[in-house]
């Protein structure tokens, strides 16, 4: 995982890509929004996401929160059953 050597959240409070309670509303959604404001600058945020997508992580990675990348995922296996279906 070389490419954490290049995150942009080196360095920053942790807890900022830990939101505590709702993320899409209150104080959760100013921290979630604050965390994926330093993901869009991130040189690695690709890696991150994909790295997030294979891994049972919480929190802010790639820019996406935990239930972004659960949906992510769901939507990955629909598009794949359907694929399947048509052959
Ligand atoms: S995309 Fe976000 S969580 Fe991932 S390394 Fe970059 S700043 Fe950190």
């Amino acid at each position: 995982m070389n490419w954490r050597v290049r995150a942009l959240c080196r360095g920053d409070d942790p807890e900022m890509f830990f939101p505590i309670g709702n993320t899409t509303r209150g104080p959760g959604l100013k921290q979630t929004e604050a965390a994926k404001a330093v993901c869009g600058r991130c040189p690695v945020v690709r890696q991150c996401l994909d790295w997030a997508m294979e891994s049972p992580v919480e929190g802010i990675w790639g820019g996406t929160t935990e239930s972004e990348r659960r949906a992510a995922r769901r939507r990955l296996v629909r598009e794949s059953l359907t694929d399947t279906a048509h052959v």
